[in-house]
C-alpha cells in the first residue's frame, strides 16, 4: 500500500529501488545456551568474526583518501580501538567459556553491559558513545551470522536503518547503495556532510521506517525534500522520473562550468582553491578548474602509515617526494602545504601526540606540537621548501593562537631557508607563511600578528567549536555546533575586514566553504577566496555566478545585526529570492 513518510532531505538526488531493510544494532537475541563440548569451537567462530570485521575495517581504511579519511577515519580508528579492547574480549570469552552462552547471547550479555556502564555516566558525550559500542557490537553479530551481507550486496539498493555512520556510508557507497533513509541522525551531522560530498541521496529522521519498511519494499527517496515514498504508484513514478531527468541535466550543466570563470552577476572574480589530500583529489582540482590547492593537510602522511611503518614518521625524504608530487600535480597553481597539525584529538598512529589528554582539542596540538618538537618541525620546513623549487608553495600554520607562534615559526622558517640555501638545495626565493585562524584568540588579536604573515586561511571547523564550545565531534549536540551564529559571523566579518585593511588574501577552508547554502553568508561578509573539496566545487562555482556580490554586501549590515539562528536563516531566505 502506498505510503508517504517524510524525514529531512539530508543529501540532495533521487532514487527509486529496492529496500534493503538494517534493524538497529541493539541485539534481539534470545537466551541460548551450548554443550561443554562446543566451548572451544564457539569461542573460535567468535574470534573469527572478530577478526572479520577487524580486517574490514582495515580495508576501508587503506581505501579511504583526502577529506573522506579525514573524516571516516577517526570513526574507524574508534571502532578498533573498541575492537581491541581487552574488556569486550576477555568478558566474551569468559561468558561462553563459563555461562556456556552462544556467542550471540554473550554478545548481548557483554554489550548490554558496557551499556550500562556508559548510560550511568553524567557525561552527555560518553553516553553518546554507545552507539560506537552498537556499531562494532552490530558488526561482529553481523560477521557472526555471515551477515556481512548486510552491507554487502547492497548495489542499487536503497538502505533503510536506524542511524549510518560515516564508515558504513564510506563502505556502501564504494558498493554502489542507491540511497540511504534513516530513522535518526542530524544534518549537520559527520555522515550527512560525507553523503553531500559523495553524492549520496540521505534522508535522515524519518520516523517510523524501520516498522514502517519492509525488505524488498519498492521506495522513492527524494533527499532533496527528505520524502519518502512507499510502493509508489504511477503519479510518483512520474514525479521521480522528472525529479531525475532534473538532477541529470543539472549534473550536466555543472560539468559544462568546469572550465568557467568563478564570477559573480557583478563581474567580481571569486577564487576557488581545493583541500586536496590524494592524488585524486589533486586531479579532479586541476580539471575543475581551481585556483589551486588552498589546503594540503600534511598529518595524513603522517596518521595512515602501513602497517609495517605503524609509530614511524616520515622522513625527510618521504615528505618531500610527497610534497613535490603534489606541486607537480598542479602544474605551476599555487599549493598551500599545511605544517602538521596532529594531536590526541586526531586518530593517531604516529605515538607524537600525547595520549591520554584530558582535553585533547584543547591540548597539544597543531603548531602547539611544531613548536615543542622543533627537530621534526624543521625536518617538515625542509622537505617543503625544498618541494617550492617545483612549483608556487605556500605555507600555512595551523592552531596558530598568538603573534609569538607566529613570530617563532617565521624566524624557524628563515633559518631553515638559509641553511637549504648554504646546502645548495634548490628552493623557491619567496615561500608564504600563513596564519590558520581557528583559534577564537588569534582572531580577536589578529591585528597584532597580520604583519608577521603573508596570507590567513580561516578554519571554521575548529573556530565553531572553540568558539561556541561545542565540540565538532559530537553528534548530540545536534544545532548547537553550526556557524549560524552571530558571534561566528561577527568573528568571520572582523577577521575578514582585518585582512582587507591589510591588504593579505584571506580564505575559509573549512566545510562551510563548500556549502553553496551558506556562500551569501561568506561573500556578503567579505570574503573573496573558498577552500572546499573538489567534490563541491561546481556547485559552489554555480551559486557564486548567481549572486551579485554588490547587493549581497549591501545587506551585510542586516545579517550583522541578525540576533539568532533564527534572523540568520531569514537573511539567508531573502538571499535567494
Ligand atoms: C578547520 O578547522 O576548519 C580546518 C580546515 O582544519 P581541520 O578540519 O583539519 O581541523
Ligand atoms: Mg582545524
Amino acid at each position: 500500500m502506498r505510503r508517504i513518510l517524510s524525514g529531512h532531505g539530508a543529501s540532495r538526488g533521487s532514487a527509486l529501488g529496492r529496500a534493503r531493510v538494517r534493524l538497529p544494532h541493539a541485539l534481539d537475541v534470545a537466551e541460548e545456551r551450548i554443550d561443554a563440548s562446543l566451548v572451544d569451537a564457539e569461542v573460535e567462530r567468535l574470534h573469527t568474526a572478530i577478526a572479520v570485521v577487524r580486517s574490514e575495517m582495515h580495508t576501508l581504511r587503506d581505501r579511504l583518501h583526502g577529506a573522506l579519511a579525514h573524516e571516516v577515519g577517526e570513526f574507524l580508528d574508534l571502532h578498533a580501538l573498541l575492537l581491541d579492547d581487552p574488556e569486550l574480549l576477555a568478558g566474551l570469552d569468559q561468558l561462553i567459556r563459563t555461562g556456556r552462552y552462544a556467542a550471540d547471547y554473550a554478545l548481548r550479555l557483554q554489550r548490554d553491559r558496557i551499556a550500562s556502564v556508559f548510560s550511568g555516566m553524567d557525561d552527555a558525550y560518553l553516553r553518546s558513545r554507545i552507539d560506537d559500542i552498537d556499531q562494532v557490537v552490530g558488526r561482529i553479530h553481523a560477521a557472526l551470522h555471515r551477515r556481512d551481507a548486510e552491507l554487502q550486496g547492497v548495489a542499487g539498493d536503497i538502505l533503510v536503518t536506524d542511524n549510518i555512520s560515516p564508515s558504513d556510508l564510506a563502505q556502501l557507497h564504494a558498493q554502489g547503495v542507491m540511497a540511504v533513509v534513516t530513522a535518526s541522525g542530524s544534518p549537520l551531522s559527520h555522515s550527512a556532510i560525507l553523503a553531500r560530498s559523495l553524492h549520496v541521496p540521505l534522508v535522515i529522521g524519518a520516523a517510523h521506517v524501520l516498522q514502517k519498511v519492509n525488505d524488498g519494499d519498492v521506495l522513492a527517496v527524494d533527499g532533496g525534500s527528505g520524502l519518502v515514498i512507499l510502493e509508489p504508484n504511477a503519479d510518483d513514478l512520474r514525479e521521480h522520473r522528472a525529479r531525475v531527468q532534473l538532477h541529470t541535466r543539472e549534473r550536466k550543466q555543472l560539468h559544462r562550468l568546469r572550465r568557467e570563470p568563478t564570477r559573480t552577476l557583478d563581474g567580481v572574480d571569486i577564487k576557488l582553491w581545493a583541500n586536496a589530500e590524494s592524488r585524486e583529489d589533486v586531479a579532479e582540482a586541476h580539471a575543475l578548474g581551481a585556483a589551486g590547492v588552498g589546503l594540503y593537510r600534511t598529518e595524513f602522511l603522517f596518521m595512515h602509515r602501513p602497517a609495517d611503518l605503524r609509530r614511524t614518521v616520515p622522513d625527510e625524504e618521504e615528505q618531500f617526494r610527497a610534497y613535490r608530487d603534489l606541486v607537480l600535480g598542479m602544474t605551476g597553481r599555487t599549493v598551500t602545504i599545511r605544517t602538521l597539525d596532529i594531536g590526541a584529538d586526531k586518530a593517531d598512529e604516529s605515538g607524537l601526540a600525547l595520549t591520554g589528554e584530558p582535553n585533547p582539542a584543547l591540548g597539544l596540538r597543531g603548531v602547539r606540537l611544531s613548536l615543542s618538537r622543533t627537530d621534526l618541525f624543521r625536518t617538515q620546513l625542509r622537505a617543503i621548501l625544498r618541494a617550492s623549487a617545483y612549483g608556487p608553495v605556500r605555507v600555512l600554520v595551523p592552531m596558530v593562537s598568538g603573534r609569538e607562534e607566529m613570530i617563532a615559526v617565521r624566524t624557524l622558517m628563515t633559518d631553515v631557508q638559509r641553511e637549504l640555501r648554504r646546502e645548495g638545495s634548490a628552493i623557491a626565493d619567496a615561500v608564504p607563511l600563513g596564519a590558520m585562524i581557528e583559534v577564537p584568540s588569534a582572531a580577536i588579536a589578529l591585528p597584532s600578528f597580520i604583519g608577521a604573515t603573508d596570507f590567513l586561511s580561516i578554519g571554521t571547523n575548529d573556530l565553531v567549536q572553540y568558539l561556541l564550545a561545542a565540540d565538532r565531534n559530537n553528534e548530540a549536540l545536534g544545532d548547537l555546533y553550526s556557524p549560524l551564529h552571530p558571534a561566528v559571523l561577527r568573528l568571520l566579518h572582523t577577521v575578514m575586514r582585518t585582512a582587507r585593511a591589510r591588504g593579505k588574501p584571506v580564505a575559509v577552508c573549512g566545510e562551510v566553504a563548500g556549502d553553496p547554502l551558506f556562500a551569501p553568508v561568506l561573500l556578503a561578509l567579505g570574503l573573496e577566496e573558498f577552500s572546499l573539496h573538489p567534490g563541491t566545487l561546481l556547485e559552489l562555482r554555480r551559486a557564486v555566478r548567481g549572486f551579485d556580490l554588490s547587493a549581497l554586501r549591501a545587506r551585510a549590515p542586516a545579517l550583522l545585526r541578525a540576533r539568532d539562528r533564527v534572523g540568520i536563516e531569514r537573511w539567508l531566505a531573502k538571499s535567494g529570492e
